[in-house]
């Protein structure tokens, strides 16, 4: 089964692993959310391409999910000595990550192609692609009127600013990453990680030409949210304030239902009564312990989500 799946940081890289633990490598493409990249001390940073790749190169730190395992904070502490802007967490390994980056961009090299090369420096099988080579912005509005970048209303300011609304800056002229179409258009099955919809899923979703081709094919999701919380970072808290309601499992499965392009879902053993609503929509779904932590849970919820979608085959 040809795989494509759509993917923020920590929670998408999480799943991924598992997946492309099931699947061979050339099954498997892994379309990356990239409205989080942003500049930071001159370089070009892309935190959810890099928990990506880092997670499935096996050398991702464990404990948080993000940046890499046996870092040292030497170059971080040093700029914090110095007065520099220091609220981002740049460990001295992960920095070559962004200093390579950053001169083969400022090369004219395409991220998609610098992608490809530290994919195969570090040994990462199945294929992941930035969403777009071009540069798009998600910027958090907030309820003062203020706009913030997200990784500013992320890391510096915690995401405690209420969210009035959110845009991808850039989004409309950007086109689709090399191969992204071409992955949807080939692939049986379109899985959306249990990532920040409105964040992480949302930007890859509008780029254009997108959502068109996922409406054409069977679409399994995984929640994000096990019960009414959210695993980690500010999805419970957008919920309540974009949406005016409680976070619950089933709020992610009404987001992608009402773009038409949910065929089934995977939500927690912990939110099983939602699953009745989730059949009133017609939308097939599967219950697990969707929380991951070690190898054998990533596997586990991953082959959930594939059994669900021999069932959607199955049912064809
Ligand atoms: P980010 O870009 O690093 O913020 O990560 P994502 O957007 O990919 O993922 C963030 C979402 O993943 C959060 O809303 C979490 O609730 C969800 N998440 C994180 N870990 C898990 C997990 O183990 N299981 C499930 N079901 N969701 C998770
Ligand atoms: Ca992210």
């Amino acid at each position: 089964m040809k795989v494509a799946a759509l993917a923020g940081g920590v929670g998408g890289a999480k799943l991924v692993d598992g997946l492309a633990r099931l699947l061979a490598p050339d099954d498997l493409t892994v379309i990356v959310n990239t409205g989080d990249d942003f500049r930071y001390c001159g370089l070009s940073i892309s935190p959810d391409l890099d928990t990506v790749c880092y997670t499935l190169a096996g050398i991702a730190n464990q404990e948080t999910g993000w940046g890499l395992q046996n870092e040292t904070w030497i170059t971080l502490s040093q700029l914090k000595t110095m007065g520099a802007p220091a609220w981002f967490n740049l460990g001295d390994k992960d920095l070559a990550t962004h200093l390579e980056r950053t001169r083969l961009l400022d090369d004219g090299v395409p991220l998609s192609s610098i992608t490809r090369g530290f994919c195969e420096a570090w040994g990462v099988k199945p294929t992941i692609l930035p969403m777009t080579d071009d540069p798009v912005a998600t910027v958090v509005i907030d309820t003062a009127g203020n706009r913030l970048d997200f990784q500013e209303y992320f890391v510096k300011y915690h995401w405690e600013p209420a969210v009035k609304a959110i845009e991808f800056s850039g989004i409309d002229k950007a086109n689709p990453a090399p191969g992204v179409l071409d992955a949807l258009k080939d692939c049986d099955l379109v899985v959306i990680c249990p990532s920040n919809p409105y964040v992480s899923v949302a930007p890859i979703l509008a780029l254009p030409g997108v959502l068109h081709i996922v409406q054409q094919k069977p679409v399994v999701a995984v929640s994000p949210i096990i019960g009414g919380a959210a695993v980690k970072g500010p999805l419970a808290k957008m919920i309540g304030e974009l949406a005016g309601q409680p976070a619950t499992a089933g709020f992610a499965a009404n987001y992608y239902k009402k773009l038409s392009i949910l065929t089934g879902y995977v939500l927690d053993t912990r939110d099983e009564l939602e699953g009745t609503l989730l059949e009133g929509w017609g939308i097939i779904y599967e219950t697990v312990d969707t929380l991951m932590i070690s190898t054998d849970d990533r596997m586990r919820v991953a082959n959930t989500v594939l059994e669900l979608a021999s069932e959607i085959y199955g049912d064809k």
